[in-house]
């Protein structure tokens, strides 16, 4: 692997005597990383557990995950493990409940998936991406996720000035350079130049100082990245203490798990692939010290579905009391009760593009099960009639194929693998239609 000159210079300086482990570990594999969701499935048995949270795991070779009908299900989430470290920012710093959380750049969802995880449900989280689409893929792993307390954004940062001091944490997980990345994705290392780290750099402010506005006074930012570059991590957020009151958080750490804390002018933490199980990555903890004042103004806006509608879905989900059933053109959505005025702020002020879990869609009379209740961390699974399928059976499944039925209950029921549900089908008795999303379907030729 030829890293670019320029780079290695700077890192040499930054790591001494460690720069030869740091330059030998870029020629290992990179470790293949998965988290749990732990509203679907308990653990991994045997795989060794990654030290800073509750729910990842190494594994000891990359499966083919799309011919395993429990990633399609939402059961796990394939990602790099310093990335988890987040975990620890908001355990160790964001105790209370009811918050309003903002992940500002979250495609494709890694960070967004494990806030849910780490929530309680009368906490929300807004999952914003600027690009389109991948504002579409975010929406699709949040769905299969299976959490309520959700919705997905399609905006660019500058918009969350509509929304001053709404947010208790906001995460920047900023789009860099990439240096941490140069083992995982060596194409990073292709697209590396100091013009484009400078470029980076400047981005990254210009996130910073537009979202700055949208959080609360004493409310946290965090901001990451996968880079090593101090222009994009350090001197980014000296120019926030220098322009704003920030308080830098301290972090506790096990010297086992060999994290790098930055403890100087600001406070941050690094890591290097020589040191930890994971690829390079940087994060920081900043309380915001100043006030933002700002008046939302809320409208009731969003229609709900007719009283019938609502007795028939409130058999569909656990704790139906909590949620408030909302329809937007034919599809209905549950939303947490506690966070109505957020759904109504974001619906009014940026581009919406999931809000909460759609459990239906209403065509003429009928009550048509949507694949978002099939991966909700709520759905009765005993309300419905279930099949459970075979292995083969759920890729076929998946590929949105169908197979051999016969003589069994008609109309709408989950089917799922080792009992978790994959999604819907309609039974007409001796065959079926399968209502798996067209867009999502398997397909790749290649053989299992
Ligand atoms: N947080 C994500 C996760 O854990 O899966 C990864 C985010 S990735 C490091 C950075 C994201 O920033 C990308 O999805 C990218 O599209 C987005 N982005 C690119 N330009 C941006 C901009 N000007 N403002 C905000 N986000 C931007």
């Amino acid at each position: 692997m030829t890293i670019p000159d320029e780079f290695e210079n700077k890192i040499k300086e930054k790591l001494g005597s460690e720069f030869n482990a740091f330059r030998e570990s870029l020629n290992e594999h990179s470790p293949v990383s998965v988290r749990i969701n732990p509203r679907k499935r308990n653990s991994i048995p045997s795989a060794d557990r990654v030290p800073w949270t509750e729910f990842g795991y190494y594994l000891n070779e990359r499966p083919k995950f799309t011919f395993d009908p429990l990633f399609h299900a939402g059961t796990y989430y394939v990602q790099e493990a310093s990335s988890m470290f987040l975990e620890q920012v908001l355990r160790q710093h964001v105790n209370s409940t009811g918050l309003n959380i903002l992940d500002l750049s979250a495609a494709p969802g890694g960070k967004s998936t494990h806030i849910l995880s780490l929530i309680d449900v009368e906490s929300i989280l807004i999952s914003n991406e600027v690009i389109r689409a991948r504002a579409t893929i975010l929406a699709e792993n949040i769905l299969k996720w299976g959490h309520p307390n959700s919705l997905v954004t399609n905006n660019d940062p500058k918009d969350f000035e509509r929304l001053p001091g709404l947010f208790d944490v906001i995460l920047v997980d900023a789009p860099c350079s990439g240096e941490g990345l140069f083992r995982k994705e060596p194409d990073a290392m292709n697209e590396w130049s100091p013009d484009n780290v400078n470029l980076c750099a400047s981005r990254q402010k210009r996130i910073l100082a537009d979202v700055w506005p949208a959080l609360k006074e004493n409310g946290i930012l965090v901001y990451s990245t996968c880079t090593y570059n101090e222009k994009e991590n350090e001197e980014n957020l000296l120019w926030l203490q220098q322009n704003h009151a920030v308080e830098f958080l301290r972090m506790r750490l096990d010297p086992a798990w060999g994290v790098v804390e930055v403890n100087n002018a600001i406070k941050g933490y690094r890591f290097y692939p020589h040191r930890v199980k994971g690829e390079g990555f940087f994060i920081s903890a900043i309380r915001k010290k100043e006030s933002t004042t700002g008046i939302h103004k809320i409208k009731k806006t969003v229609t709900t579905p007719s009283k019938k509608v609502q007795e028939t879905l409130t058999s569909w989900i656990s704790r139906a009391e909590t949620f408030d059933f909302f329809q937007h053109q034919e599809y209905v959505f549950i939303f947490p009760k506690a966070k109505n005025e957020i759904l109504e702020l974001v619906k009014q002020n940026l581009r919406l593009g999931q809000a909460g879990t759609t459990l239906a869609s209403l065509k003429h009379d009928k009550v048509v099960p949507e694949h978002a209740s099939a991966m909700s961390i709520h759905i009765n699974k005993e309300n419905f009639d279930t099949a459970e399928l075979s292995f083969d059976e759920a890729i076929q499944y998946l590929r949105r194929e169908t197979f051999s039925w016969t003589d069994k209950e008609r109309g709408f029921q989950l089917v799922t693998f080792e009992g978790v549900p994959l999604g819907w089908i309609n039974s007409l008795g001796n065959r079926f239609n399968n209502l798996y999303p067209i867009d999502w379907r398997i397909r790749t030729n290649l053989k299992v």
